[in-house]
C-alpha cells in the first residue's frame, strides 16, 4: 500500500513540474514603431505589462515589429496574435490573418488596430470586426467612466459595474457593433461622459469600447492610446483577464 501512494506521489509530483514548466499558451504581439507616436507609447507600455503578466500568468509574450511575422510557418507556433498599434497592409499578411482565424487562431485588437475607413479596402476584416466604420473620435484623449454589459463574464468579472478608465482617445463606430447579432459587448462608454472632448467631441450615441465577436476567438478593445493606459489596478486586472480569457484554444461551446 505504501508503495502504491509512494508511486502516486511521484506521478501527481511529476505532472506539477511539467505544467509549472509548460506555458499554457503562447502569444506573438505585432506593432509598429513609425505611427502616431502616442501609439508608440501604448505599445511599449503594452509590451512591459504583459510580459510581466506571462510571468505570473504562465503564458509566453513575443512582440515584433516585422509584420511579415504575419506567416503560416510563425503564426503555427502560437496561439493568439495580438496587434498592439497597427494591422496588415499587405494582401498576403490579410490573406494568412484570415486562414488562421478561420481555422481557430486567436486575436486581441487595441485601439488603432480596429480603424478602418473607406482606404482600409479589407471587407473580411470589417465583418470579423462585427461591422463598424469608424466614424469620429474625441481629442484630447481623456478618462472616461466605463460601464459593464456582462458582469459574469470572464474579462469584465473582476472589475466594478462602472469604472473610471484613463486618458483615452475613444472611437465612434457606425453602424454600432452592438447592432451586429454575432456581437457581444463587454465595456460600454457611460452616457455620462458626452459631450466628450475639446477639439473633437463626441455629442451622444452608443459606444461599445470593448467586445468580441463569437464566431471567432477574439476581442477588440478601443482602449489603447497614449502612456496612461496602465495607470489603474482596476483597469489592470481587465487587461490582463482579457488576454487571458481569449489566449488559450477551446472549444466553440464556451465562447
Ligand atoms: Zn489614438
Amino acid at each position: 500500500m505504501k508503495k502504491v501512494l509512494q508511486a502516486v506521489l511521484l506521478v501527481v509530483s511529476v505532472s506539477v513540474t511539467t505544467l509549472a514548466q509548460e506555458p499554457k499558451f503562447r502569444v506573438l504581439a505585432f506593432y509598429s514603431e513609425k505611427v502616431e507616436h502616442d501609439h508608440v507609447d501604448f505599445a511599449h507600455d503594452a509590451i512591459r505589462f504583459y510580459t510581466a503578466a506571462g510571468e505570473r500568468d504562465h503564458f509566453t509574450f513575443t512582440s515584433t515589429t516585422n509584420w511579415e511575422d504575419m506567416n503560416a510557418t510563425k503564426l503555427a507556433d502560437y496561439d493568439l496574435v495580438v496587434w498592439l498599434n497597427d494591422f496588415p497592409h499587405s494582401p498576403a499578411q490579410r490573406a494568412v490573418f484570415e486562414q488562421y482565424m478561420e481555422h481557430g487562431g486567436g486575436w486581441l485588437g487595441f485601439h488603432v488596430a480596429g480603424y478602418n475607413d473607406r482606404a482600409t479596402k479589407w471587407p473580411w476584416y470589417l465583418s470579423f470586426l462585427g461591422g463598424g466604420v469608424f466614424y469620429g473620435n474625441n481629442w484630447p484623449p481623456l478618462p472616461a467612466t466605463l460601464t459593464v454589459d456582462d458582469p459574469s463574464h470572464p474579462v469584465v468579472q473582476h472589475v466594478p459595474q462602472t469604472f473610471l478608465s484613463p486618458a483615452n482617445e475613444w472611437y465612434n463606430w457606425k453602424p454600432s457593433p452592438r447592432e451586429n447579432k454575432d456581437v457581444k459587448v463587454l465595456l460600454t462608454l457611460a452616457p455620462s461622459n458626452y459631450p466628450i472632448g475639446m477639439k473633437d467631441v463626441i455629442k451622444g450615441g452608443d459606444l461599445p469600447v470593448t467586445w468580441t465577436n463569437t464566431r471567432y476567438r477574439m476581442v477588440y478593445t478601443n482602449i489603447g492610446h497614449g502612456d496612461r493606459i496602465f495607470t489603474t489596478d482596476v483597469q489592470n486586472r481587465m487587461l490582463e483577464d482579457m488576454l487571458l480569457w481569449v489566449g488559450p484554444k477551446r472549444s466553440t461551446e464556451t465562447k
